[in-house]
């Protein structure tokens, strides 16, 4: 049995997902979160983000961001990556931000897929409203602040057991 805050999948980092094969499966879009996700916390979008998800929006996936951070930093990074739809002060572990993001998108949750870097905010919120979760590596631990840090200390038991397998 799969604890609500662990992750259907657990990868390295979204720059390295195989969307072309989701997509052979039925999948439409695709939701982030940002901070630790797509780019170091609170940093602007950069080249790669821009580049990556230019290329699978070219490919025809409806993309969008739920954060739980605020509007100027969530709309400001949106705005960057081409006007991506997008949920600022999300309060995730709550379903209602994906929802929300689901319906701007047009989408069913089970057409989307999701990807974050925090169990108890993230995986658990994507789980919640029944959409594929997929867990990340954050991409700068050290640019976590100490309310993040302190859930990751948390985190640590769950993620240890599902390394090693106890919940899948
Ligand atoms: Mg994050």
């Amino acid at each position: 049995m799969r604890p609500p805050m662990c992750p259907a999948r657990y990868i390295e980092s979204v720059y390295g997902f195989d969307f072309d094969g989701e997509m052979k499966k039925g999948l439409k879009g695709a939701i982030f979160d940002i901070d630790n996700t797509l780019v170091p916390h609170d940093a602007p979008a950069d080249e790669r983000s821009r580049g990556f998800l230019a290329a699978l929006s070219a490919k025809g996936l409806r993309l969008g961001i739920v954060s739980n951070n605020r509007e100027p930093r969530v709309k400001a990074f949106a705005e960057a990556c081409g006007g991506l739809d997008y949920v600022f002060l999300a309060g995730k572990p709550s379903p209602e931000g994906y929802r929300k993001l689901c319906a701007k998108l047009g989408l069913s949750e089970k057409e989307v897929i999701f990807f974050g870097d925090q169990l108890f905010t993230d995986i658990w919120g994507a789980n919640r409203a029944g959409i594929e979760s997929v867990l990340v590596k954050p991409i700068d631990k050290s640019s976590d602040i100490p309310r993040i840090r302190f859930k990751r200390y948390l985190e640590k038991p769950i993620l240890y057991l599902y390394k090693k397998g106890i919940f899948r």
